[in-house]
């Protein structure tokens, strides 16, 4: 079979199919073909079909398990043979991690938590077995195998490999722990010892995801196996070596329309196909509402421009039918993407600037990580060409012109080696706040002979190490320790001698002892600054600079977020740091809490070095999660202006309003730059709604595009197929798009 297939069928529907048992005439009114008919009608090419539904009921023909009790036929079976017919391709949907049949008929199977209470009988679907217990030899294995045996799905989608919150303490567990730590797992471990715990977890689930693995493929090793989650960005290496594509749930009820672009632009670049994951619903899964046409088009088109692969949520009615009124909206907005898939697929970014960010490793709700957000944010509405990348996971840089470095980034000495490589050599970089900001190793800069703990020594922030070592990347940070003229030891180096003389913070330390105050930036050579200190102030303003300033007020511009004191070493100030006037504290008030501002300080705000034949900037706060977090417009101009300045290798500008967004790919020598336009409603309650719907979305007119590139000889507007009017000029070439509604693609060639 033709494995490639996945990256062609970008028009999926997750059908979900979580069904209790007790409505009177549940699964009565199940027909295959007409449940099918749905699907060819609404354009779907794939289909996500449960075997096995959160409540522990089968639906299936099984000899295991328990079968729902008001389903008669062979759901899945039918399901699938159905949508063969048409051409449609099947996944295998089985809940894992939730089987409220298993533990309620199997209490030993129940997860328990730090307080010994069962994860279940709170009257909501989470009924949790742990998957150290018998669950997965009597009931999760047997299934697979059967399920396996029995029907040729395409592929499968293996729900919550996850322990909740990844701690369990059944006493499977406590069995399996002991044996392989040689001690006890109890709660005072957990509150002491966390993340030997948590890994204990994550790693039985990831041995759990191998084993099934390993089932399916012995039977049917075509079948695409998957679990939910594997892939986005942070996720244990271990658990991605077992999915054959990825699943990235992105739902705008995380609170942004920007997740489908943000998502995407990060899982182009990986190995395997991977889906972004919206819904029907417009709030959470199973509330049967629905979007409109409009918005599920904005929705397809910010994932399948963006290099992801569509996939949309649906829920089955208790009857087991489909609600038909929500594929008439699918199958409008699959019309509009089947229109447009031909220009998407199998097309790769064309490089310009890696923002090589963090990410939290919450679940599907997360609001994630507000610096790497913020900077994407600000590319996307600057119509900047980006990609993104996890921490020390970045590619080799040679094909790209800019690197941005929000201030959560958790880089190894190695990856900033790799960095400065990238600006001596004419790379232009941006960092913000603490990106790259050491711990400092001690040793000889320092002469108090503190190792730091494992890799952590090297990292910038306490907990890097956790991560890292969770998620299958330990070893990078470590891996240059020692390395006599490391950056970090000729940082260090060049700012002992300061810290010393100013009584600044020492970092000598005890092996084993908490990581001592940050030392310098791993990247201070590059950036032309040392880091000093901090400052007593949450927020302050920034003086002006006439060309930065650009499009904003000529006042001090506030950043609601904490400075940085730097020292310039061979770097240009460019806006220095205006202190406000105080802080908030009695007898200190001011009109609005944030006072305005008073003294110019001495330290810069932002900076720029030229380093080798490249060029670094420097903002001296966290200046992308001020953004993200408080939507301070000026912010994103002021660093648009700035990069406007300095990124002289573009591949393209444009004249269009920031909720344009623009993203440039290519295949076979043509490029396709993507234009999306986005546009919501009004806000009502803030704190009860989860995000403002898209209703209609006004089109945008005359958007003039400017192509850096005197060989391009063709711009046809797609999809309608309109040649645009090439004019030249000088080293680039202009073309207006007349009417933007949604979205078009320039084909240039
Ligand atoms: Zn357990």
């Amino acid at each position: 079979m033709d494995k490639n297939w996945f990256s062609r069928h970008i028009r999926q529907v997750h059908v979900d199919f979580h069904m209790p048992e007790f409505p009177y005439d549940a699964i009565k009114g199940f027909n295959a073909k007409e449940f099918v008919a749905e699907f060819v009608r609404a354009k779907v090419n794939v289909v996500g079909i449960f075997t096995k539904c959160h409540f522990g009921n089968a639906f299936y023909d099984n000899s295991v398990g328990h079968k729902h009790s008001g389903l008669k036929e062979d759901f899945f079976g039918e399901v699938l043979e159905e949508a063969h017919k048409h051409g449609i391709k099947v996944i295998a949907y089985y809940s894992l991690g939730t089987d409220a049949y298993a533990v309620e008929h199997n209490p030993d199977w129940y997860q328990i938590d730090k307080d010994g209470n069962k994860r279940g009988g709170k009257g909501n679907v989470w009924e949790l077995p742990c998957i150290n217990s018998p669950y997965r030899e009597e009931l999760v294995i047997p299934q697979i195998k059967e399920i396996t045996e029995k029907y040729p799905m395409d592929g499968y989608l293996l729900d919550i490999p996850y322990f909740w919150d990844h701690h369990c303490f059944c006493s499977y567990c406590k069995k399996k722990f002991a044996e392989e730590y040689g001690r006890e797992l109890t709660p005072e471990l957990y509150a002491t010892d966390r993340q030997t715990v948590v890994q204990f977890s994550k790693q039985s689930a990831a041995r759990c995801m191998q084993e099934i693995y390993d089932v399916v493929k012995s039977i049917r090793p075509e079948v695409l196996v998957n679990c939910n989650g594997a892939w986005k960005m942070g996720e244990p290496a271990d658990i991605n070596a077992t999915s054959d594509y990825g699943l990235w749930e992105s739902q705008p009820a995380s609170g942004t329309f920007l997740c489908h672009s943000i998502r995407s632009r990060f899982v182009r670049n990986l190995p395997v196909p991977v889906q972004i994951m919206t819904v029907r619903f417009t709030e959470g899964w199973g509330l049967m509402s629905c979007k409109t046409a409009e918005q599920l088009k904005y929705e397809f088109a910010a994932i399948m421009a963006n290099g992801g692969i569509i996939n949309v949520g649906d829920q089955v009615l208790p009857s087991g039918k489909l609600q038909s009124g929500v594929y008439d909206v699918i199958g409008e907005a699959f019309a509009f993407v089947e229109q447009r898939e031909e220009l998407c697929i199998g097309a790769q970014s064309s490089k310009h600037a890696a923002l090589i960010g963090g990410y939290t490793e919450n679940w599907y709700f997360e609001q994630g990580d507000s610096a790497t957000l913020g900077a994407a944010k600000m590319l996307i509405e600057g119509h900047h060409q980006f990609d993104i990348f996890y921490n020390d996971d970045f590619p080799d840089l040679s094909a790209y012109k800019v690197v941005v470095l929000p201030e959560t980034v958790r880089l190894s000495e190695r990856s900033a080696e790799r960095i400065a490589e990238f600006v001596r050599g004419g790379g232009l970089l941006l960092a913000a706040g603490n990106a790259t900001l050491s711990a400092g190793r001690g040793g000889a800069a320092f002469g108090g002979g503190h190792a730091g703990p494992g890799g952590a020594g090297v990292t910038s922030q306490a907990g890097a190490s956790a991560v890292m070592g969770l998620s299958g990347a330990s070893g990078a940070a470590g891996s240059s320790l020692g390395t006599a003229d490391s950056l970090a030891a000729r940082s260090a180096a060049a700012n002992s001698g300061e810290l010393g003389t100013s009584g600044g913070p020492g970092v000598q330390g005890t092996p084993g002892a908490p990581l001592p105050s940050p030392a310098n930036f791993l990247l201070a050579e590059v950036l032309g600054v040392n880091y000093l200190d901090r400052t007593p102030y949450p927020f302050a303003y920034m003086t002006e600079h006439d060309e930065l300033w650009q499009g904003t007020a000529a006042i001090p511009q506030l950043v609601e977020a904490p400075f940085l004191k730097v020292k310039p070493s061979t770097a240009e100030t460019l806006s220095s740091v205006q202190w406000p006037l105080t802080v908030p504290a009695p007898q200190r008030a001011f009109r609005h809490p944030i006072p305005p501002a008073g003294r110019i300080s001495d330290f810069p705000a932002i900076t720029v070095n030229r380093y080798g034949s490249g060029t670094a900037l420097y903002i001296a706060a966290p200046i992308f999660t001020a953004f993200w977090d408080n939507n301070h417009f000026w912010l994103r101009r002021i660093v648009d202006n700035l990069l406007n300045k300095y990124d002289t290798g573009k591949l393209f500008s444009m004249e269009a309003p920031v909720t344009v967004e623009a993203n440039m790919m290519e295949r076979d020598g043509v490029r396709f730059l993507h234009l999306i336009n986005f546009q919501n409603g009004h806000s009502g309650n803030r704190k009860k709604s989860f995000y403002d719907p898209i209703e209609s979305i006004t089109p945008v007119h005359d958007i003039k595009v400017t192509l850096y590139d005197t060989n391009v000889t063709s711009v046809v507007l797609q999809p309608e197929g309109h040649p645009l009017d090439v004019k030249r000029d000088g080293q680039a070439v202009k073309v207006v798009v007349p009417k933007l509604h949604i979205h078009n693609v320039l084909e240039i060639r």
